[in-house]
């Protein structure tokens, strides 16, 4: 952290400047900018409030330089890995979790549940509360679904993701679901937040449609700091200006983030461009850029689908993506030669439980 000071500052100001920040244990130095006195803050203050700073005497400005999220920025993979061990599932990466957007019927999820297993996919998605734009649409079919998944799940030994919107529905799921999705309308629902990091399952939590990187972030450090640190971060297309794709996915952000923390980081094409055929070239393109798994919306029957049809694509075109994205990330395996940071690290695993 850097304070600007104020133009015009004797030595003894600067020094009272110093010394609140010594009254609340943080080291500094100063130095001469090139219009301003600045004060270096050697110390960590990036869990303390901002406005600690902002109103020493003296100061005009405070430049934070980095996220107010020590613990995303230094949970190391082996957190993650470490967590998930004692549960169970190992996957090599990138992972793959696909199935329908809402869970229709016991037939439709488990028979889409074989069909993904069959394609490839590590982990089966199905919506039981589905947060629905206008209240009309078909919100899911509640408990019934999570029954009908948690079959699903037993029947082929896939680990299953579903969504909470509260911390009510969180209790009802906890003993079906293995991991808790956070859609993107929850991300800033700090509370169902705070609630999920008290479970040991790991936590797939979406970028909300309009977050900034460092709000996405600064979601994921509240899970962390209530203990749990099998968070699965996942890019699911921003909003924008752009009308003729649903959102437009930010695969700037998927490299950002991998440069940033440790967290796996995953890429949902389905959401990110609202139309079928681009979730192939898409998925690809996010396998490139360093994603360590996909969240792919897949329908036996996409023309049925009650809801997200138009970017559900088939089993079988699940089938082709994932044989592409797994070349793709074959051929960016770090090379032994190479200095350049991998792209994807196959042997990093990604851990979640399985039935
Ligand atoms: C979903 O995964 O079906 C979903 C509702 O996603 P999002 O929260 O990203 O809109
Ligand atoms: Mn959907």
């Amino acid at each position: 952290m850097i304070l600007v000071l104020k133009k015009g500052l004797d030595q003894r100001r600067i020094d009272d400047v110093r010394e609140r920040l010594q009254q609340l244990g943080l080291a500094s130095e100063s130095a001469q900018g090139f219009d301003h006195m600045l004060v270096i803050v050697a110390g960590d203050a990036s869990t303390m409030p901002a406005h600690l700073f902002t109103q020493i005497e003296g100061v005009q400005k405070v430049i934070n330089v980095s996220a107010r999220c020590p613990l995303v920025l230094s949970t190391t993979g082996d957190n993650f890995a470490l967590a998930g061990q004692a549960t169970g599932l190992v996957s090599e990466l990138p992972l793959i979790i696909a199935g329908p957007c809402s869970v229709e019927s016991e037939e439709q999820i488990l028979e889409t549940a074989q069909a993904v297993k069959q394609a490839g996919a590590h982990a089966l998605r199905g919506g039981a509360f589905k947060p629905r734009t206008n209240p009309y649409d078909f919100r899911g079919l509640g408990d019934q679904a999570l029954v009908f998944l948690a079959n699903a799940g037993r029947l082929t030994g896939l680990p299953v993701v579903s969504e909470v919107m509260s911390a009510e529905q969180l209790g009802r799921a906890h003993d079906y679901i293995d991991v808790f999705q956070v859609g993107a309308r929850n991300m800033y629902n700090y509370e169902l937040l705070k609630e999920l990091g008290q479970t040991r399952k790991p936590i797939l939590l979406k970028r909300a449609m309009s977050a900034t990187i460092d709000e996405f972030l600064q979601a994921a450090e509240y899970i962390l700091l209530e203990g749990n640190l099998q968070v699965i971060l996942c890019e699911r297309g921003i909003r924008t200006f752009e009308t003729r794709t649903r959102n437009t996915l930010d695969l700037n952000a998927v490299a950002l983030l991998k440069t940033l923390t440790k967290l796996p980081v995953i890429v949902d094409p389905s959401h990110g461009t609202g139309r079928s055929n681009l979730v192939r070239p898409l998925a690809n393109a996010a396998i490139a850029c360093g994603a360590d798994g996909l969240m792919i919306e897949t329908h036996c029957r996409p023309a049925t689908s009650i809801s997200d049809a138009d970017q559900a694509v088939t089993p079988d075109q699940l089938g082709e993506i994932i044989s592409q994205v797994k070349a793709i990330a074959r051929l960016l395996q770090p090379q032994a030669s190479s200095s350049a940071p991998p792209a994807v690290q196959p042997e990093q695993k990604v851990l979640i439980r399985q039935h």
